[in-house]
């Protein structure tokens, strides 16, 4: 058994006390390779930003979880390099057994989702409550889920939304002792969240997808007052990046995201963490593409890994200070 205590990380209770204080959401970004992670690190140092790193289970599959822990404990380490203390939390993202959430909790991991959304409502409550008994032993926090997101993210697929019903969440929240809750209100995993026939096209033909349920979040916060709130599936899917991509000849057709501007809506809520992937992988795989088509010749991988992470960190600068609203934070 590690503790997360003794890798220098943290898990999410204070940090979300404080986001839900100060109105800002912390971010939650996916990783599973060293670019990856230089870009996160790099930018919540430089923006002084707090972060969820988050490994979900083909992240696992793909990385090897050995490697993924001591990556993590790397980071921490890297970021104190800089010269700056980011409170770094390693989160499991999907957990779907509980012996899935153990392994990690033993691995050093400081927080667990424990994602029962695809189960009957009392299997749901039934095995988020034995991992939070099991994690709070050892002071690692637990995220919940309550509704069904669309999309599809790694081996997490629905085809429908399920709302979140705002009428179960006390309990749900009573009943299992979770630190956090995943909702459901319109947000969606991967790069193509809407289907054009959902959407409408202003006056250039760009997608306009339709608005979050921002009244199902706020019946949910009079309902459990200053309880921490996830949403999932919240990349904005940058048009600029999906035309880099289609210009140096990617195929990505109808992608469509959330609106930035209803991101920094939520995140100045009850909503105190927000996973950002798919416009990771699209500001990765734009530079890429452009390197490969513009220089041709370069066949050292450091001379297109490199400039993907420099766009990768852009963005997730851009996200913290723009959107989520977590700079100078720490
Ligand atoms: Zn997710």
């Amino acid at each position: 058994m590690t503790s997360y205590k003794n890798l220098g990380l943290v898990n999410s209770r204070e940090l979300f006390q404080k986001a839900m204080a100060g109105k800002y959401a912390i971010p939650a970004f996916n990783f599973n390779n060293m670019e990856q992670m230089q870009a996160i690190v790099q930018a919540c140092v430089e923006t002084k930003s707090p972060v969820i790193l988050q490994v979900s289970s083909g992240a696992r599959k793909y990385a090897n979880q050995t490697l993924l822990r001591y990556m993590a404990q790397g980071a921490v380490e890297y970021a104190k390099e800089l010269g700056v203390n980011v409170p770094i939390v390693l989160h499991l993202d999907h957990g779907d057994t509980f012996e899935l959430c153990k392994s990690c909790i033993e691995y050093g991991f400081s927080s667990v989702m424990i994602d029962g959304s695809h189960l009957s409502y009392n299997d749901n409550v039934a095995l988020t409550a034995k991992v939070v008994e099991y994690a709070h032993q050892y002071d690692v926090t637990v995220e919940g889920e309550l509704g069904v997101l669309a999309g599809i993210e790694d081996d997490v697929v629905a085809e429908h939304h399920t709302y979140t019903e705002p009428s179960q969440v006390e309990d749900f929240m009573k009943k299992t002792g979770v630190d956090s809750l995943a909702i459901s209100i319109g947000t969606s995993h991967g790069a193509n969240k809407f289907k054009p026939e959902q959407c409408t096209r202003n006056a250039d033909g760009i997608l306009i997808p339709p608005p979050l349920r921002f009244d199902i979040l706020k019946e949910i916060e009079q309902r459990i007052p200053g309880f921490p709130i996830v949403l999932h599936g919240s990349s904005s899917v940058p048009q600029d990046q999906v035309a880099i991509i289609n210009k140096y000849g990617g195929a990505i057709k109808d992608a469509v995201g959330i609106p930035e501007e209803q991101l920094r809506q939520a995140a100045a809520s009850a909503v105190c963490k927000i996973n950002i992937d798919s416009d990771g992988r699209l500001a990765m795989t734009a530079a890429v593409r452009e390197m490969f088509a513009t220089k041709p010749a370069e066949f050292d991988p450091r001379k297109y890994l490199g400039p993907a992470r420099d766009s990768l960190k852009a963005l997730y600068k851009h996200k913290i200070e723009n959107v989520l609203g977590s700079a100078n934070r720490i």
